[in-house]
């Protein structure tokens, strides 16, 4: 049985653990959740628990349609056992709908469908507030090569396709989502996480907002939200 070690990260949401298995990590999902570059926090009760389990059912779901994920095994409530993976530090972000940063940077109207869906590439730095970048710029500072970014590209988009199909059954609206990827034994698999905290949700009928934007706009509901999420999928929470 592989045991947690020495904490190797503590990131906004998670901390990452080493593990007597120098190829494997575990990575606990806190409570916590922030907005805008880590300038506010909030610990809210439950969220690490269904973000897990959550993720570990996308994982599980993107995995069987044929994505290289990170996920080994689910180890508890707020645990799951990951490959440890070499980061690249660029964001993939698919977009379905406008909404976030696309409205605000282009003056596109909330909720307009986006075909075909866009894909976007920020870099992960929250001091410089994750600017967006492109191919060529992940190429010439050597965050990412341009087969690597292919590979990111091509399966965002699959991605996207299994889970607009996903939550379009359990009567959602996939907005947009974000992924991180990294190297493993040479080859680009899926890492960090699936949530609500990384992707827009909407209900399919009245377009109220299912994800993280419930926390940005200071909505409310925002555990009660990610939990019907959950149970619109039929993912096991308790
Ligand atoms: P942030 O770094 O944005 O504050 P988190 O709190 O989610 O984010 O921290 C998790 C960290 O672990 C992130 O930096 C992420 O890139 C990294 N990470 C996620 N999955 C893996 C993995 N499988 N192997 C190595 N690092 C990972
Ligand atoms: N996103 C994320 N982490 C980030 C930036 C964005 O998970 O550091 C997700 C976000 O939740 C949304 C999508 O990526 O689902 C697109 O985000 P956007 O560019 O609209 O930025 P935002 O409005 O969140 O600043």
């Amino acid at each position: 049985m592989v045991q947690k070690t020495t904490e190797l990260y503590r990131g906004k949401a998670k901390t990452v653990y080493n593990t007597t298995d120098d190829n494997l990590l575990i990575l606990h999902f806190r409570n916590d959740t922030s907005a805008f570059d880590g300038e506010r926090i909030e610990q809210l009760d439950r969220k690490g628990m269904i973000n897990n389990k959550f993720n570990y059912f996308i994982m599980q779901k993107l995995e069987q349609a044929g994505i290289a994920t990170q996920v080994e095994a689910l180890l508890a409530d707020d645990e799951v056992l990951v490959k440890k993976l070499a980061m690249i530090p660029v964001e993939c972000v698919v977009r379905n709908y406008a909404a976030g940063s696309l409205v605000r940077r282009l003056g596109i109207t909330e909720g307009l469908a986006l075909t075909p869906a866009t894909f976007e590439l920020f870099l992960k730095d929250d001091a410089l507030h994750d600017p967006m970048v492109n191919e060529s710029l992940a190429e010439t500072f050597g965050w990412a090569t341009a087969p690597q970014l292919a590979e990111m590209k091509r399966i965002t988009f699959k991605a996207n396709e299994i889970l607009q199909a996903l939550f379009d059954d359990a009567g959602m609206l996939l907005v947009d989502f974000k992924l991180e990827f990294g190297v493993f034994n040479g080859a680009v698999v899926l890492g960090d996480e699936f949530s609500p905290d990384g992707c827009r949700l909407w209900d399919k009928v009245t377009r109220k907002k299912l994800d993280k934007d419930r926390f940005r706009q200071g909505l409310g509901g925002v555990v009660e939200a990610y939990e019907e999420v959950a149970n619109r999928l039929g993912v096991k929470l308790d």
